[in-house]
């Protein structure tokens, strides 16, 4: 059972930041996850009154605060538009509308978990990451570093122009995803990132060109190919390594295919 000892709304986030270095205090996010396992957190440190709950949007870039919930970024016009519907696809199938009301961006991202939707999604769109401590950086780079004391304080989405396309597969409706696969292409580069495999995600580029003169049949069946080559899989109780090497093959062209208009 998880236990908390004290609870300060944090006034600024040099507070906020002061009490977490302390190992025994935490941030809460929704808590959804933390709430799972037996911690006893000596001072939850709650960010909810700092107005990081928004996604502010301008002509360059989407600001989102790591306490805006996974339910605004699904309801989110700009974002849909811009992600031509990837961002609600990468998270509509994460347990319940109620469940998705308290789950945060913050703990999401922070969480770097391999199983994550949302890691898969915001690193595949080129997305930063801002904290408090250690600046501005990108996802795909913070998604390889170790747990720190640092804070997330929002995820930064840079208007390049570019398709996306997002697909995940379930043994069932809303439990944890077997495979993520989000797949854009920026200036004529497709990168395709492999969420659930079941480690973290990881992002393959086309290095080799091999969507260069355009997606056919057979380009997409390459690069699929390619990305299988250049992804580790793992098993586990949802599914066997194997398995999962072929769903990034399928997974991959299916969403190559789909890139600038629907997945098929
Ligand atoms: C039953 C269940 C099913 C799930 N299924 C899926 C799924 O299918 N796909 C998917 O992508 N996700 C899934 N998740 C994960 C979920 O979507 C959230 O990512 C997760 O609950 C963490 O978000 P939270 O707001 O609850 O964070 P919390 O549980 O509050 O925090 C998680 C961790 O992040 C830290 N933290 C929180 N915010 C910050 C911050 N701003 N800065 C620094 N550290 C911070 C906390 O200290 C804690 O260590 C599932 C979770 C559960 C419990």
């Amino acid at each position: 059972m998880l236990t908390i000892q004290e609870y300060v709304k944090a006034e600024s986030l040099e507070q906020a930041y002061e009490l977490n270095q302390k190992k025994t205090n935490r941030i809460i996010g929704g808590m959804l996850w933390m709430k799972m396992s037996p911690l006893n957190i000596r001072t939850a440190i709650d960010l909810s009154g700092l107005g990081l709950d928004k996604i502010e949007e301008t002509p360059e870039e989407f600001r989102i605060g790591c306490m805006v919930s996974l339910r605004q970024l699904e309801l989110h016009p700009g974002l849909a538009a811009y992600t031509q519907g990837s961002m609600k696809e990468s998270v509509r199938h994460i347990v319940g509308v109620q469940f998705r009301n308290l789950a945060t961006v913050g703990g999401s991202i922070f969480g770097r978990f391999g199983f994550s939707d949302v890691l898969t999604e915001f690193m595949a769109l080129g997305a930063e990451v801002e904290l408090f401590q250690g600046g501005r950086m990108s996802l795909e780079e913070f998604s390889r570093r170790n747990y720190d004391n640092d804070i997330l304080v929002r995820v930064i989405l840079k208007k390049f122009p570019q398709d996306s396309v997002y697909l995940s597969m379930r043994n069932t409706q809303t439990d944890f995803p077997v495979l993520t696969c989000a797949v854009t292409r920026r200036e004529e580069k497709v990168c395709a990132v492999i969420g659930a495999r079941p480690a973290r995600a990881v992002a393959i580029y086309d290095e080799a060109d091999l969507l260069k003169n355009g997606v056919t049949d057979a380009s997409a069946r390459a690069f699929a190919d390619y990305v299988a080559e250049h992804v580790v899989t793992g098993s586990n109780k949802r599914a066997q390594a194997q398995y999962r090497t072929h769903l990034v093959k399928v997974l991959t062209r299916r969403a190559c295919q789909g890139l600038g208009g629907e997945a098929k």
